[in-house]
Protein backbone atom coordinates (compact mmCIF):
# COMPACT_ATOMS: atom_id res chain seq x y z
CA UNK A 1 0.00 0.00 0.00
CA UNK A 2 1.75 3.16 -1.09
CA UNK A 3 0.82 7.04 -1.72
CA UNK A 4 0.20 7.83 -5.09
CA UNK A 5 -1.05 11.79 -6.70
CA UNK A 6 -4.98 11.89 -6.18
CA UNK A 7 -5.87 11.29 -10.06
CA UNK A 8 -7.72 14.35 -11.93
CA UNK A 9 -11.07 14.70 -13.52
CA UNK A 10 -11.54 15.26 -17.80
CA UNK A 11 -14.24 16.87 -19.31
CA UNK A 12 -16.63 13.75 -19.18
CA UNK A 13 -15.32 12.26 -16.18
CA UNK A 14 -16.09 12.05 -12.10
CA UNK A 15 -13.96 11.87 -9.30
CA UNK A 16 -15.57 9.19 -6.80
CA UNK A 17 -14.77 9.13 -2.95
CA UNK A 18 -14.40 6.16 -2.67
CA UNK A 19 -16.26 3.96 0.42
CA UNK A 20 -16.16 0.48 -0.01
CA UNK A 21 -14.67 -2.31 -2.17
CA UNK A 22 -15.30 -5.81 -2.75
CA UNK A 23 -12.19 -7.99 -3.56
CA UNK A 24 -13.12 -10.74 -6.47
CA UNK A 25 -11.29 -13.72 -7.19
CA UNK A 26 -10.02 -11.89 -10.60
CA UNK A 27 -8.12 -9.47 -8.24
CA UNK A 28 -6.38 -12.66 -6.32
CA UNK A 29 -5.60 -13.56 -9.85
CA UNK A 30 -4.09 -10.45 -10.90
CA UNK A 31 -2.37 -10.19 -7.85
CA UNK A 32 -0.83 -13.88 -7.41
CA UNK A 33 -0.27 -14.46 -11.48
CA UNK A 34 -3.28 -16.56 -12.28
CA UNK A 35 -4.48 -16.95 -15.75
CA UNK A 36 -6.11 -13.28 -15.73
CA UNK A 37 -3.42 -10.68 -15.69
CA UNK A 38 -3.65 -6.86 -14.94
CA UNK A 39 -3.58 -4.55 -18.35
CA UNK A 40 -0.09 -3.31 -16.87
CA UNK A 41 2.34 -2.71 -13.64
CA UNK A 42 1.81 -1.72 -11.15
CA UNK A 43 -2.10 -1.26 -11.11
CA UNK A 44 -4.66 -0.26 -8.61
CA UNK A 45 -6.80 -2.98 -9.03
CA UNK A 46 -10.25 -3.61 -7.12
CA UNK A 47 -13.79 -3.36 -9.38
CA UNK A 48 -16.29 -3.44 -7.33
CA UNK A 49 -16.15 0.00 -5.61
CA UNK A 50 -19.00 2.49 -4.25
CA UNK A 51 -18.55 5.85 -3.63
CA UNK A 52 -19.35 9.67 -3.50
CA UNK A 53 -19.09 11.98 -6.40
CA UNK A 54 -16.71 14.72 -5.48
CA UNK A 55 -16.01 16.77 -7.93
CA UNK A 56 -17.24 16.43 -11.98
CA UNK A 57 -15.45 17.60 -15.48
CA UNK A 58 -16.99 20.63 -17.18
CA UNK A 59 -19.69 18.48 -19.48
CA UNK A 60 -20.90 16.04 -17.16
CA UNK A 61 -24.52 17.00 -16.36
CA UNK A 62 -26.42 13.63 -15.23
CA UNK A 63 -24.01 13.08 -12.30
CA UNK A 64 -23.95 15.33 -9.27
CA UNK A 65 -21.42 16.19 -6.92
CA UNK A 66 -22.94 14.74 -3.60
CA UNK A 67 -24.64 11.79 -5.76
CA UNK A 68 -24.03 7.78 -4.12
CA UNK A 69 -22.48 5.55 -6.90
CA UNK A 70 -21.65 2.10 -7.91
CA UNK A 71 -18.71 2.18 -10.84
CA UNK A 72 -19.74 -0.03 -13.23
CA UNK A 73 -16.38 -2.19 -13.48
CA UNK A 74 -17.19 -3.10 -17.38
CA UNK A 75 -16.44 0.17 -19.26
CA UNK A 76 -16.25 -0.15 -23.41
CA UNK A 77 -15.11 2.25 -25.63
CA UNK A 78 -18.89 3.70 -27.04
CA UNK A 79 -18.09 3.37 -30.30
CA UNK A 80 -17.29 -0.58 -31.77
CA UNK A 81 -19.81 -2.80 -32.99
CA UNK A 82 -19.89 -4.85 -29.69
CA UNK A 83 -20.44 -1.51 -27.34
CA UNK A 84 -23.37 -0.20 -30.35
CA UNK A 85 -24.88 -3.59 -29.78
CA UNK A 86 -25.00 -2.97 -25.55
CA UNK A 87 -22.24 -6.08 -25.09
CA UNK A 88 -19.76 -3.39 -24.10
CA UNK A 89 -18.56 -6.68 -21.79
CA UNK A 90 -17.09 -7.77 -25.20
CA UNK A 91 -15.43 -4.09 -26.16
CA UNK A 92 -12.81 -4.02 -28.78
CA UNK A 93 -10.62 -2.16 -26.93
CA UNK A 94 -11.99 -2.06 -23.16
CA UNK A 95 -11.20 0.34 -20.05
CA UNK A 96 -12.65 -1.69 -17.53
CA UNK A 97 -12.25 -0.27 -13.84
CA UNK A 98 -9.57 -2.30 -12.41
CA UNK A 99 -8.79 -4.19 -15.47
CA UNK A 100 -7.80 -1.57 -17.89
CA UNK A 101 -7.64 1.76 -15.47
CA UNK A 102 -7.00 2.05 -12.35
CA UNK A 103 -9.42 0.44 -9.74
CA UNK A 104 -10.70 0.96 -6.48
CA UNK A 105 -8.68 -0.83 -3.87
CA UNK A 106 -7.67 3.85 -3.50
CA UNK A 107 -9.07 6.68 -1.52
CA UNK A 108 -9.88 8.39 -5.19
CA UNK A 109 -11.05 6.85 -8.70
CA UNK A 110 -11.76 8.56 -11.92
CA UNK A 111 -14.28 7.31 -13.80
CA UNK A 112 -16.20 8.44 -17.27
CA UNK A 113 -19.99 9.71 -16.39
CA UNK A 114 -22.02 7.34 -18.16
CA UNK A 115 -20.09 3.94 -16.10
CA UNK A 116 -21.89 4.78 -12.61
CA UNK A 117 -25.42 3.96 -11.77
CA UNK A 118 -26.59 6.05 -8.48
CA UNK A 119 -26.90 4.48 -5.55
CA UNK A 120 -30.38 4.82 -3.72
CA UNK A 121 -29.52 5.76 -0.06
CA UNK A 122 -31.44 2.62 1.10
CA UNK A 123 -28.37 0.58 0.04
CA UNK A 124 -25.04 0.50 1.96
CA UNK A 125 -21.85 0.96 0.65
CA UNK A 126 -21.64 -1.94 0.19
CA UNK A 127 -23.89 -2.41 -2.47
CA UNK A 128 -20.47 -2.16 -4.71
CA UNK A 129 -20.53 -6.04 -4.81
CA UNK A 130 -22.79 -5.79 -6.69
CA UNK A 131 -20.53 -4.22 -9.82
CA UNK A 132 -19.31 -7.46 -10.52
CA UNK A 133 -20.58 -10.49 -8.77
CA UNK A 134 -24.23 -9.29 -8.33
CA UNK A 135 -24.06 -8.20 -12.59
CA UNK A 136 -21.94 -11.13 -13.65
CA UNK A 137 -24.56 -13.52 -11.83
CA UNK A 138 -27.22 -11.77 -13.42
CA UNK A 139 -25.65 -11.56 -16.58
CA UNK A 140 -25.10 -15.72 -16.51
CA UNK A 141 -28.11 -16.61 -15.19
CA UNK A 142 -30.92 -14.06 -17.75
CA UNK A 143 -28.63 -13.63 -20.62
CA UNK A 144 -27.09 -16.55 -21.20
CA UNK A 145 -28.37 -18.95 -19.16
CA UNK A 146 -31.99 -18.12 -19.76
CA UNK A 147 -32.69 -19.82 -16.76
CA UNK A 148 -36.50 -20.63 -16.77
CA UNK A 149 -39.33 -21.51 -14.11
CA UNK A 150 -39.05 -25.13 -15.22
CA UNK A 151 -35.01 -25.57 -15.04
CA UNK A 152 -32.99 -27.65 -12.09
CA UNK A 153 -30.32 -25.48 -11.96
CA UNK A 154 -27.00 -26.87 -10.33
CA UNK A 155 -24.75 -24.02 -8.95
CA UNK A 156 -20.56 -25.08 -8.74
CA UNK A 157 -19.51 -22.99 -6.24
CA UNK A 158 -20.96 -20.85 -3.50
CA UNK A 159 -18.57 -17.99 -3.83
CA UNK A 160 -19.30 -14.27 -4.18
CA UNK A 161 -21.10 -15.09 -7.54
CA UNK A 162 -22.38 -18.05 -7.28
CA UNK A 163 -24.67 -16.63 -3.35
CA UNK A 164 -26.09 -14.27 -6.15
CA UNK A 165 -26.67 -16.85 -8.69
CA UNK A 166 -28.87 -18.37 -6.07
CA UNK A 167 -30.60 -15.99 -5.13
CA UNK A 168 -31.44 -14.54 -8.98
CA UNK A 169 -32.50 -18.53 -10.08
CA UNK A 170 -35.46 -18.22 -7.40
CA UNK A 171 -36.54 -15.59 -7.93
CA UNK A 172 -37.70 -17.05 -11.89
CA UNK A 173 -38.71 -20.23 -9.61
CA UNK A 174 -36.18 -22.42 -11.04
CA UNK A 175 -34.98 -25.05 -8.75
CA UNK A 176 -31.76 -24.89 -7.30
CA UNK A 177 -28.69 -27.20 -5.84
CA UNK A 178 -25.54 -25.32 -4.86
CA UNK A 179 -22.11 -28.10 -5.12
CA UNK A 180 -19.52 -26.58 -3.14
CA UNK A 181 -16.60 -28.34 -0.39
CA UNK A 182 -17.38 -25.63 2.27
CA UNK A 183 -20.18 -26.38 4.60
CA UNK A 184 -20.92 -22.78 5.67
CA UNK A 185 -20.75 -21.78 2.28
CA UNK A 186 -23.37 -24.23 1.72
CA UNK A 187 -25.19 -23.15 4.98
CA UNK A 188 -25.40 -19.64 3.65
CA UNK A 189 -26.65 -20.39 0.23
CA UNK A 190 -29.33 -22.38 1.94
CA UNK A 191 -30.19 -19.07 3.90
CA UNK A 192 -30.45 -17.57 0.79
CA UNK A 193 -32.91 -20.12 -0.78
CA UNK A 194 -31.08 -22.87 -2.19
CA UNK A 195 -33.02 -26.25 -2.51
CA UNK A 196 -30.57 -28.59 -1.89
CA UNK A 197 -26.99 -28.25 -1.25
CA UNK A 198 -24.03 -31.36 -2.52
CA UNK A 199 -20.93 -31.35 -0.18
CA UNK A 200 -18.03 -32.13 -2.91
CA UNK A 201 -14.37 -32.47 -2.61
CA UNK A 202 -13.25 -36.18 -2.67
CA UNK A 203 -16.27 -37.72 -2.85
CA UNK A 204 -18.51 -38.85 -5.70
CA UNK A 205 -21.75 -36.55 -5.98
CA UNK A 206 -22.78 -37.27 -9.38
CA UNK A 207 -25.57 -40.17 -8.29
CA UNK A 208 -26.60 -37.79 -5.19
CA UNK A 209 -27.22 -34.89 -7.43
CA UNK A 210 -29.46 -37.10 -10.20
CA UNK A 211 -31.64 -38.58 -7.09
CA UNK A 212 -31.81 -34.79 -6.10
CA UNK A 213 -32.96 -33.47 -9.79
CA UNK A 214 -35.36 -36.72 -10.07
CA UNK A 215 -33.38 -39.04 -11.88
CA UNK A 216 -32.61 -36.79 -14.80
CA UNK A 217 -29.67 -34.69 -14.06
CA UNK A 218 -29.35 -30.68 -14.07
CA UNK A 219 -30.96 -28.61 -17.06
CA UNK A 220 -28.41 -25.90 -16.15
CA UNK A 221 -25.15 -26.12 -14.65
CA UNK A 222 -23.40 -22.69 -13.40
CA UNK A 223 -19.60 -23.58 -12.87
CA UNK A 224 -17.95 -20.79 -11.02
CA UNK A 225 -14.62 -23.33 -10.32
CA UNK A 226 -13.84 -24.40 -13.22
CA UNK A 227 -11.40 -27.33 -12.01
CA UNK A 228 -11.19 -30.10 -14.58
CA UNK A 229 -12.47 -33.09 -12.19
CA UNK A 230 -15.55 -30.80 -11.50
CA UNK A 231 -15.83 -30.38 -15.32
CA UNK A 232 -15.84 -34.11 -15.86
CA UNK A 233 -18.28 -34.72 -13.31
CA UNK A 234 -21.04 -31.83 -14.82
CA UNK A 235 -20.86 -32.84 -18.16
CA UNK A 236 -22.63 -36.28 -16.32
CA UNK A 237 -24.61 -34.50 -14.40
CA UNK A 238 -26.31 -32.48 -17.15
CA UNK A 239 -29.58 -33.27 -18.01
CA UNK A 240 -30.82 -34.36 -22.25
CA UNK A 241 -30.26 -30.68 -24.12
CA UNK A 242 -28.54 -29.22 -20.68
CA UNK A 243 -26.61 -25.88 -20.56
CA UNK A 244 -23.36 -25.91 -19.17
CA UNK A 245 -22.24 -22.36 -18.51
CA UNK A 246 -18.80 -21.12 -17.48
CA UNK A 247 -18.24 -18.10 -15.66
CA UNK A 248 -15.10 -19.09 -13.22
CA UNK A 249 -11.90 -20.29 -14.19
CA UNK A 250 -9.21 -22.34 -12.83
CA UNK A 251 -5.59 -22.28 -14.09
CA UNK A 252 -5.47 -26.26 -14.79
CA UNK A 253 -9.27 -26.50 -15.55
CA UNK A 254 -9.68 -28.04 -19.04
CA UNK A 255 -12.77 -28.93 -20.54
CA UNK A 256 -11.54 -32.08 -21.43
CA UNK A 257 -14.39 -34.60 -23.44
CA UNK A 258 -15.31 -36.66 -25.97
CA UNK A 259 -17.69 -34.34 -28.34
CA UNK A 260 -20.07 -37.73 -28.09
CA UNK A 261 -20.69 -37.15 -24.37
CA UNK A 262 -22.07 -33.88 -25.33
CA UNK A 263 -23.72 -35.30 -28.83
CA UNK A 264 -25.39 -37.79 -27.35
CA UNK A 265 -27.21 -35.07 -24.63
CA UNK A 266 -27.60 -32.48 -27.23
CA UNK A 267 -25.64 -30.40 -25.05
CA UNK A 268 -24.73 -27.12 -25.45
CA UNK A 269 -22.19 -25.13 -23.55
CA UNK A 270 -21.99 -21.68 -22.92
CA UNK A 271 -19.53 -18.97 -21.82
CA UNK A 272 -20.40 -15.76 -19.69
CA UNK A 273 -18.03 -13.09 -19.87
CA UNK A 274 -18.19 -10.37 -17.06
CA UNK A 275 -21.66 -8.01 -17.12
CA UNK A 276 -22.80 -5.10 -18.73
CA UNK A 277 -24.13 -1.99 -17.40
CA UNK A 278 -27.72 -2.94 -17.96
CA UNK A 279 -26.87 -6.28 -16.21
CA UNK A 280 -25.48 -3.97 -13.15
CA UNK A 281 -28.23 -1.45 -13.02
CA UNK A 282 -31.25 -4.58 -12.95
CA UNK A 283 -29.20 -5.80 -10.04
CA UNK A 284 -29.42 -3.01 -8.38
CA UNK A 285 -33.32 -2.64 -8.94
CA UNK A 286 -33.39 -6.00 -7.56
CA UNK A 287 -31.25 -5.15 -4.02
CA UNK A 288 -33.27 -2.20 -3.83
CA UNK A 289 -36.57 -4.02 -4.37
CA UNK A 290 -34.99 -6.70 -1.72
CA UNK A 291 -34.98 -9.53 -4.28
CA UNK A 292 -31.41 -9.68 -3.57
CA UNK A 293 -29.30 -9.73 -0.48
CA UNK A 294 -26.00 -9.02 -0.19
CA UNK A 295 -23.81 -11.29 1.91
CA UNK A 296 -20.92 -9.45 2.85
CA UNK A 297 -18.73 -11.15 5.25
CA UNK A 298 -16.31 -8.74 6.72
CA UNK A 299 -14.91 -5.28 5.58
CA UNK A 300 -11.59 -4.21 6.23
CA UNK A 301 -9.25 -1.20 6.47
CA UNK A 302 -7.88 -0.44 2.70
CA UNK A 303 -4.41 -0.69 4.15
CA UNK A 304 -5.27 -4.05 5.08
CA UNK A 305 -6.14 -5.11 1.67
CA UNK A 306 -3.60 -7.55 0.97
CA UNK A 307 -5.06 -9.21 4.03
CA UNK A 308 -8.65 -9.75 2.16
CA UNK A 309 -6.34 -11.11 -1.20
CA UNK A 310 -4.84 -13.54 1.21
CA UNK A 311 -8.22 -14.56 3.09
CA UNK A 312 -9.82 -15.25 -0.36
CA UNK A 313 -6.73 -17.28 -1.78
CA UNK A 314 -7.13 -19.07 1.52
CA UNK A 315 -11.07 -19.68 0.92
CA UNK A 316 -11.46 -18.51 4.29
CA UNK A 317 -14.08 -16.06 3.02
CA UNK A 318 -18.13 -16.77 3.25
CA UNK A 319 -19.44 -14.65 1.68
CA UNK A 320 -17.98 -11.40 0.20
CA UNK A 321 -15.03 -9.47 1.69
CA UNK A 322 -14.21 -5.59 1.08
CA UNK A 323 -12.13 -3.15 2.18
CA UNK A 324 -12.83 0.22 2.66
CA UNK A 325 -10.68 3.92 2.97
CA UNK A 326 -12.58 5.04 5.97
CA UNK A 327 -13.05 1.29 7.66
ZN1 LIG B 1 -14.82 -9.56 -10.27
ZN1 LIG C 1 -16.31 -0.85 -27.50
Amino acid sequence: VEEVPEPRVTKNTVKVKIMNCGVCRTDVHFAYDGPAKPAYFPQIIGHEASGEVVEKGEEVSNVQIGDRVVISCTQGCDHCDYCLAGRENLCRTPRSFGFQTEGGFAEYAVVPDNYVVKLSSSLPWESGVLACSGAAAHHAVYDIAKVNPNDHVLIVGAGGLGLFTVQLCKIVGAKVLVADMDDRKLQLAKELGADDVIKTGGVNYVGQVRDLMQGDGASVIIEFVSKSELIKNDIEILSKAGRLVFVGYDTNGFLNTNPLDLILKEATVFASKGATLRNLREVMDLAENKKVRLSVAATLPLSLVNEALMRLKNNEVVGRICVSPSA
